[in-house]
């Protein structure tokens, strides 16, 4: 936060502890990251490639790129991960790292969208669900629970608590009959709802079931939530059984939908797994193998589930690891 309020960005701390720049523009951070740059005299090249790092004798002595051979007495990998590589990071730090012979621990897809089963969350593309819990299963066994915003998609499910709870699937190494289950009122328990329920039905009771949740659902939603509680969207609300409420009831707590498996590398948010902590010294992000070499950010097998902890990580050790270099390099 010093340094982006140091570079002209004014922060503001919203719920949870998360930090944004008060106007709300990503574009505000990205501007002052080029001051500070700028400032500090860093000449930035984007048209060539690099191909490898040149160590002699276990010391860094310079980069390999498409154009030419750079001199360098402290080199900082910080090429990211393996995931989403439309922007760039494809990888290429892990074989280096494996080259220099630093350990790397399998990089994996992480905050990944799931694919689901059934046809009618299709239906739902482009839906947001908000203050809805969301849980991951397996059989009987509920692995996760995560409170808050999730999406509908072309291909199944979306958003910070999908994403939370696929981090969560990836940690426990389970892929085999998962299932979500969306309580989308998660504010009411099963008492309140049911009152809640009873007091729509009243107030609606001459209209058609389709056209008597409005209160309580996105309209989206509506035609979904009968058909899976198998009641006729056309029946009048004053005839529904008892019965056919609590299955109503049921559904609205737990929407439930089968996990077929991951979205592609090309669109997990992160890249857990990578260079292990082990061989870097941690208060300077130093390789203790080979001398003057620094890494930083999604290279490292470090891995946050959503909140901007993988931004943090990557701000935290990008900082370190360059101050540190640019004393090995005065000092050269
Ligand atoms: C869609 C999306 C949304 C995200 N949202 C959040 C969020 O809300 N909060 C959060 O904390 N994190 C978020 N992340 C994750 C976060 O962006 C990353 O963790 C972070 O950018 C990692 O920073 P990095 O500098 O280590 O790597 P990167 O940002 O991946 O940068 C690596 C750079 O190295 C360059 N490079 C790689 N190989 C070479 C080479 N051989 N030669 C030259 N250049 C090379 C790449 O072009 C790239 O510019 C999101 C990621 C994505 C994809």
């Amino acid at each position: 936060m010093a340094v982006l309020t140091k570079h002209g960005v004014e922060l503001k701390v919203e719920r949870g502890g998360r930090v944004f720049p008060v106007s709300d523009r990503a574009e505000d951070i990205v501007q002052a990251l080029f001051r500070y740059v700028r400032e500090s005299k860093v000449e930035i090249r984007t048209a060539e490639e690099v191909l490898g790092i040149l160590v002699e004798a276990g010391q860094v002595k310079g980069v390999q790129t498409t154009q030419e051979k750079i001199d360098c007495a402290a080199v900082v990998m910080a090429t990211g991960g393996k995931s989403y590589p439309a922007t760039g990071s494809t990888g290429d730090g892990y074989q280096w790292a494996l080259q220099l012979g630093h350990q790397v621990i399998t990089p994996r897809p992480a905050l990944v969208p799931l694919n689901i089963l059934e046809a009618w969350v299709k239906d739902l593309q482009g839906l947001t669900l908000k203050n809805v819990e969301v849980r991951l299963v397996q059989g009987e066994k509920v692995l996760g629970r995560e409170f808050g915003e999730m999406l509908f998609t072309h291909f199944g499910v979306s958003g910070p608590v999908i994403l939370t709870l696929s981090h969560l699937a990836e940690q426990e190494k389970i892929r085999q009959g998962l299932s979500l289950v969306i309580n989308l009122k998660p504010a009411l328990d099963e008492n309140k709802l049911e009152q809640r329920l009873q007091r729509d039905f009243y107030k609606y009771q001459r209209k058609q079931l389709q056209n008597a949740l409005d209160d309580l659902l996105p309209r989206r939603l509506i035609p979904v939530v009968i058909r899976l509680s198998g009641i006729s969207p056309t029946k009048f609300v004053h005839q529904i059984t008892k019965d056919e409420r609590r299955s109503l009831l049921r559904t609205l707590r737990g929407l439930k939908m089968t996990v077929l498996g991951p979205r592609p590398w090309a669109e997990a948010i992160i890249t857990a797994g990578g260079v292990s902590l082990r061989e870097i010294e941690a208060g300077t992000m130093k390789s203790k193998l080979v001398k003057r070499l620094y890494f930083a950010g999604e290279v490292l097998d470090i891995a946050g589930v959503t909140g901007g902890f993988n931004l943090q990580a990557a701000f935290s050790t990008g900082y370190l690891a360059g101050e540190k270099a640019a004393q090995v390099v005065r000092a050269n």
